[in-house]
């Protein structure tokens, strides 16, 4: 273990503006992917410590709602720089937990940084409106005010942008929160939060708890305090805490899982094609909500795509994070390799041509090789579930209207990529394809300010631009006769 792996702290609950152990003591390990190594441990909540939180929040509700949109916006602006100063500390965390190399890290935090000072500003632009009254005497006001304590749940593959963005939009409507952060990478998202609290986000606030997933949302879940979910994670587990949000009439969030279409057609710029398509594959190893997965590429475009593909791919430096040179970490934990060798297993063994890749690495810790695959059949798990991995699927397609079939087969509506020189395909694809978020000729999605959510079996609400406050806000109509 290196000197830096050695310096990974042991990491705190948050509750009520202290850092403190779990009530009961209980500690869980942390292990770093690229080793396979126990590189520290986290407090394990149980239900005393929620109930201290649920207690702080409610408190930190009642005051947080009180403070001036500007001021709770000056608050989210200084704990963004906050986070620009330890940027470096913070990312060579989330490398050792997480895996990601230390250059994708560093620009998540930095990314965090520029979320938390947009959704300050969008503090400062929650409106009302004034409705035409049908008499002279009479005022009729819609006005916003927030939903309440928030208990939001968030993943591991982007332990930074996923947590700011429910923390900072909760905090900017006015709300208090529970974060549930992710036990795999729980050190950088406690640093995250310190930049609030350093930043002078009153106690009770942002709270953050670890434990086990599922005791942690069926207790936050239904408890009266709590107000409103956001979720990130799978479509089963979204489904499941939906329905427990709907038994118990709680507004929530779902940002789930995706299939991505990736539509390469005969005019596309291939260089453009191939860059932006191997750069979107390969982030983060693949485990990216919105990663381009099923590539469909026109007839006579395909045989350059693939051997182009294949040598981008190919180039790509698998290794420990912390090296300079490494383009590529491993997978989060050890379930991921053995989910995603299976997933290749059932495609191979379905007639799948294996053009690159298809196995783990042969080192310590968790790493998957690059891999590509073609000749894909519907019948093939890899053609229907999300693979969460570094693993590209390519077919081919005839015209438009198959290619936008294809893209429209699954239940999944996140995101989905398209390259073209016509515009007219690009109109179709902007219009017709079932997904939340298009990106057209480049990888454009995920920004603070434009809208970040999908449709269909990948969830609802959006958790960027101005949609996204929205849905921490309730309105209330109030109607006046001055007699
Ligand atoms: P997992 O289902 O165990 O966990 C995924 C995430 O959901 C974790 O953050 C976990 O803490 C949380 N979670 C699981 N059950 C929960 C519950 N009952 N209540 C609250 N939170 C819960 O799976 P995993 O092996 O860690 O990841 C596998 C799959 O999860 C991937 O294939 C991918 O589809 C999905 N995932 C999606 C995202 C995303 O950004 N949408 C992120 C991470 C994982």
């Amino acid at each position: 273990m290196s000197d830096n792996e050695k310096a990974y702290p042991t990491v705190s609950l948050l509750i009520n503006g202290e850092w403190r152990a779990a009530a009961g003591g209980e500690t869980l390990p942390v292990i770093n992917p690229a080793t396979g190594e126990v590189i520290g441990e986290h407090a394990h909540a149980r239900q005393a410590d929620l109930d201290a939180a649920l207690e702080a929040a409610d408190a930190g509700f009642k005051h947080w709602r009180t403070v001036p949109a500007v001021k709770r916006a000056a608050i989210l602006n200084k704990a963004a720089n906050l986070l620009r100063e330890r940027a470096d500390d913070i990312a060579r965390l989330m490398t050792i937990e997480q895996g990601k190399p230390l250059g994708e890290a560093r620009g998540e935090t930095l990314g965090a940084a520029g979320t938390l000072d947009w959704f300050a500003e969008e503090a400062k632009r929650i409106y009302g409106r004034v409705i035409p009254a049908r008499a002279d005497n009479v005022q009729q006001i819609a006005a916003k005010h927030p939903v309440g304590p928030v208990a939001a749940f968030t993943p591991w593959n982007f332990p930074l942008n996923q947590a700011v963005r429910k923390v900072s939009i909760a905090l900017a409507a006015g709300c208090s929160i529970i974060l549930k952060g992710p036990e795999d990478t729980p050190a950088s998202v406690a640093e995250l939060l310190r930049c609030y609290v350093d930043a002078g986000v009153p106690a009770g606030v942002v709270n953050l708890v670890y434990g086990v997933p599922s005791e942690i949302s069926e207790y936050l879940i239904p408890h009266p305090v709590i107000r409103k979910i956001s979720f990130t994670g799978s479509t089963a587990v979204g489904k499941q805490l939906a329905a427990l949000a709907g038994a118990h009439m709680k507004r929530n969030t779902m940002e789930l899982g995706g299939h991505a279409p990736t539509l390469v057609f005969d005019d596309a710029d291939m260089k453009t094609a191939v860059k932006m398509s191997s750069i979107g594959k390969f982030m983060n190893a693949g485990q990216v909500c919105i990663s381009p997965t099923r590539f469909l590429v026109q007839e006579g475009a395909y045989e350059q795509f693939v051997e182009q593909f294949v040598a981008a791919a190919k180039a790509i430096k698998i290794g420990n994070g912390l090296e300079e040179d490494t383009r590529m970490g491993p997978l989060v934990h050890d379930r991921r390799p053995t989910a995603v060798g299976d997933m290749i297993d059932d495609a191979k063994q379905r007639g799948a041509e294996v053009h690159l890749g298809g196995k783990t690495a042969d080192r310590p810790g968790y790493f998957f090789e690059p891999t590509v695959l073609s000749g894909l059949t519907h019948d093939m798990k890899i053609m229907n579930e999300e693979p969460f991995g570094p693993v590209a699927v390519i077919n081919t397609f005839k015209d438009t209207d198959e290619a936008i079939a294809e893209a429209n087969r699954l239940p999944y509506g996140l995101a989905a990529y398209a390259f073209t020189s016509s515009m007219k395909t690009a109109h179709r694809i902007g219009q017709e394809i079932e997904a939340g978020m298009i990106s057209i000729n480049h990888l454009g999605l995920a920004l603070p300010e434009t809208p970040f959510g999908g449709v269909k079996d990948s969830g609802y609400g959006s958790e960027g631009g101005s949609e996204a406050i929205e849905s921490y806000l309730e309105t209330r109509f109030v109607t006046t006769a001055a007699i």
